[in-house]
């Protein structure tokens, strides 16, 4: 599989910016590797508009755990799949630590996510002091074990990603070396055989971290490293062509 890069645009990029983005990936993408877009939500339709004829799946950043009804201001998955949209990143961790999200509500708007129809990426990832204190991998795991607790009806392979973002990476300029990263992919990738035998293996998994230009190529070469989950190297086209492979 061709690997895939993510642009999570966070709460950035003006209407003009995007056009701009969209004419700059036009002239340069070649598809040699996947490429996904998460602009703010208002900015769906237009970023769908510019995004289809390059055959670029679009995505939002967030959705509701509910179908319909008194939830105001929130985003309905199913609304969002009937308006053409194809995946949610759930689980940032701009999401747990500003917004207070814990894993059991993340599990419930993934199986929302995934009822709708809409492909999900589920972010799991360790804090500075909890690296430090040597919880990586239990904090992982029970990110893990939270966020997909009973997800066995809801997942066909195709449905569910992952992204392992360590938080002190998260637009810190700070990347996890290669073998960082790579160490807890294995990790991870072994986690969701035991969680689901016969398509946890072949689950993909992004790394999220200050990816870069300069950093991708080694990031990606790791066997475990499916693709990547960018936010400020995601904003300028030419870096995103650059992480595409496309520069
Ligand atoms: C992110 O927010 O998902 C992210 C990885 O950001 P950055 O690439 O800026 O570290």
């Amino acid at each position: 599989m061709a690997k895939l890069l993510v642009a999570n645009w966070k709460m950035n990029l003006t209407h003009e910016e995007i056009i701009h983005f969209f004419d700059e990936l036009t002239k340069k993408y070649t598809h040699k590797r996947q490429a996904w877009i998460a602009p703010q939500a208002i900015h769906f339709s237009l970023s769908q508009s510019l995004a289809r004829p390059l055959g670029v799946a679009v995505g939002i950043q967030n959705c509701s755990s509910f179908k319909n009804g008194a939830y105001t201001g929130e985003i309905s998955p199913f609304s969002f799949k009937e308006m053409g949209g194809d995946f949610v990143i759930l689980g940032h961790s701009e999401r747990r630590q500003l917004f207070k999200e814990s894993s059991s509500m993340i599990n419930l708007k993934i199986k929302a996510a995934l009822a709708a129809g809409l492909k999900v990426i589920y972010c799991i990832g360790e804090t500075l002091g909890e690296r430090e204190s040597q919880q990586t991998f239990s904090i992982v795991s029970d990110q893990l074990n939270q966020g997909l607790s009973d997800l066995g009806p809801y997942i066909n392979g195709k449905n569910l990603l992952l992204a392992y973002e360590p938080v002190w990476a998260i637009g810190t300029g700070k990347t996890a070396t290669a073998d960082e990263a790579q160490n807890v992919h294995s990790f991870i990738r072994g986690e969701l055989a035991l969680k689901f035998p016969l398509l946890g293996h072949g689950l993909p998994l992004l790394y999220g971290g200050s990816m870069k230009p300069e950093n991708v190529e080694k990031l990606l070469a790791q066997k475990d490293i499916d693709g990547g989950l960018v936010g400020g190297a995601a904003l300028k086209a030419t870096d995103f062509l650059a992480l595409c492979g496309d520069i």
